[in-house]
């Protein structure tokens, strides 16, 4: 499992300079519709490898990924360039939808107990994942049973029936 995150001590100009360097946040205000439909027209990679680049958009990782798309009924292989408008809204609606989850529930605590707050406690959100490690389970949508595929080599979970490839 992969360990996120560092500490450094820095001076308020040395802040100011790496703050500019950062693309948006998706839960931020300036994470657009236009910001996110420019960017999305320009990269022919699956969309789930787009939307967890951290140079171009900030604040998606590997669980909010699968849910979001999910949530917007998109495959994860779908080229991002291929999405329609009206996807893309869904898309971006449902990724502030689930960053703001993940922030209610106080983030995800997997299996390994890593990810822990000051407090030593765990996050709840994997008590309310839509479709993140689902696979032979039931889709909450449809009852389809979702698969999982290896994608960059992440686990990548999606419904067959609410998320089709075409
Ligand atoms: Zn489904």
């Amino acid at each position: 499992m992969r360990v996120f995150g560092w500490i450094k001590v820095i001076t308020n100009q040395e802040l100011d300079k790496l703050n500019q360097g950062l693309p948006p946040d998706v839960i931020d205000a300036n994470f657009s519709l236009k910001y996110f439909t420019d960017y999305l027209a320009r990269t022919g990679r699956p969309v789930k490898i787009a939307i967890t680049d951290q140079n171009k958009m900030g604040g998606v990782g590997n669980i909010y990924a699968n849910d979001a798309l999910w949530q917007a009924k998109i495959h994860p292989r779908r080229p991002a360039k291929s999405l329609n408008l009206s996807e893309i809204n869904q898309l971006h609606r449902a990724l502030k939808l689930v960053l703001k989850l993940g922030i209610k529930y106080g983030g995800a605590t997997a299996s390994d107990d890593k990810f822990v707050h000051t407090t030593g406690l765990g996050g709840k959100y994997q008590e309310h994942f839509l479709v993140y490690e689902q696979d032979g389970k039931p889709c909450h949508r449809c009852q389809t049973i979702i698969k999982k595929i290896r994608l960059a080599g992440r686990g990548t979970y999606y419904c067959p029936h609410c998320q089709p490839l075409s």
